[in-house]
Parts: structure tokens; C-alpha cells; sequence
């Protein structure tokens, strides 16, 4: 199969999943915005974030953004960190509407495939979008434990901290166990070798 098949494929994958969300709720924008901030960790939550991710303007991601506030679906707080800017999160109502998010389909499709099936489309993926990224002038999303930033430190010998304590090497801060499978506005790709090495 040619490189421009597989390529149609991928896009086709995606216009399917696309005119899935315009039976739903919401639109596909923010069905797009919900799942964001339902998958951004703490440092990732804001709109100029979520306008990178979805490779936008800032004012059409804030279209979609207060859409989902005016219903209830979001609501947004003061980083704890910094007063100056605001991170949004999903309220109740925004967690239920995510269970029949059109984009569950996708991933069904993806899970009947077998294990060694999803990890080599992983891997493939990974290096698709790495390619993009550094071809473009959009920068990539990703989660700690791709990133070359992740710093783990064994600390074994202090049982409050458990067996191991994770830390952002860019922001000098901890992460917390439930952050590290989030996405990052500040993700930086590591070594292929390093990525060789690493499991779903
Ligand atoms: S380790 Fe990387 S992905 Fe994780 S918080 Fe730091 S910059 Fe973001």
C-alpha cells in the first residue's frame, strides 16, 4: 500500500469520527474541547493550551470553550500557582456527557485490534506526529512518560513519598501518579531509543 493510501486512511478514520459528533449534544468543536480538558494535566488546562492542541485560533477555541460554560459543561478556576490565569475543568455534567462521546467509536475500533497490532499503530503514530510537528509550525501534545523532561526518582527508603516520586525536569515541580498519562502543552519528544524501550 502506498504511503498516500495510508495517509487517506488516517484522514478518512478522522472525517468519520468527525460527522460522528454532529448527531450528538455538542459540536465536533467542543465535543474537541471537552475531551482537552478531560485529558490535559494540571499545566495544560487553559485556552491558549487547547487552542495549540486543536492547531486553531485562540478565538475560535474560546467560542467553543465558553459554549461548553454557558452549558454547564466546564467551568473554569485561578491556577493555583498563578493567580493570573485560569484553568478550566469538567463539571459532573461534563463527565456524564464525555461517556457517550462520539469519539468512543474510534476507540472501540482501535481496541478490537490485538495488543501487538495497537502497540506497532502507537509507535507508527508517534512518529507520524513527531514528523508533523517538526515540519510545521504546531507544536506536538504528549504525556510524561514519552516526554524528555520526565525526571523519576527512586526513593525507596521514604515510605510517605512510596516507591518511586515523579518530577517535571522543566517546570521543577512534582507530578502527581493520576497526571503522568496526561497531555502536556509542554511535551518534548525523547530519544527514539528511549522510546523503543518503553510499553503502552
Ligand atoms: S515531564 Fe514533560 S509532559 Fe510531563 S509535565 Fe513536564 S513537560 Fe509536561
Amino acid at each position: 500500500m502506498s504511503a498516500r493510501e495510508t495517509a487517506e486512511l488516517l484522514l478518512q478514520a478522522g472525517r468519520l469520527v468527525q460527522a460522528e459528533g454532529y448527531d450528538g449534544e455538542l459540536s465536533p468543536a467542543q465535543w474537541m474541547a471537552l475531551r482537552f480538558f478531560a485529558r490535559a494535566n494540571p499545566f495544560s488546562r487553559t485556552p491558549s493550551a487547547f487552542a495549540e492542541f486543536q492547531a486553531t485560533t485562540r478565538g475560535t477555541a474560546t467560542q467553543a470553550i465558553k459554549a461548553l460554560e454557558a452549558g454547564g459543561y466546564l467551568v473554569r478556576q485561578p491556577f493555583k500557582t498563578d493567580g493570573r490565569s485560569v484553568s478550566l475543568r469538567l463539571t459532573s455534567k461534563g463527565k456524564k456527557a464525555l461517556a457517550r462521546d462520539p469519539f468512543e467509536v474510534l476507540v472501540r475500533a482501535v481496541d478490537s485490534l490485538d495488543a501487538t497490532e495497537r502497540t506497532a499503530m502507537r509507535r507508527a503514530l508517534h512518529q507520524v506526529l513527531s514528523t508533523l510537528a517538526t515540519s510545521g509550525a504546531h507544536r506536538r501534545f504528549g504525556v510524561c512518560q514519552d516526554c524528555t523532561y520526565f525526571g523519576r526518582e527512586m526513593c525507596g527508603n521514604l515510605p510517605s513519598t512510596g516507591p518511586s516520586a515523579a518530577e517535571c525536569l522543566l517546570l521543577g515541580v512534582p507530578i502527581q501518579p493520576e497526571d503522568v498519562g496526561l497531555l502536556c502543552v509542554h511535551f518534548q519528544p525523547m530519544n527514539e531509543h528511549r522510546k523503543d524501550g518503553h510499553h503502552e
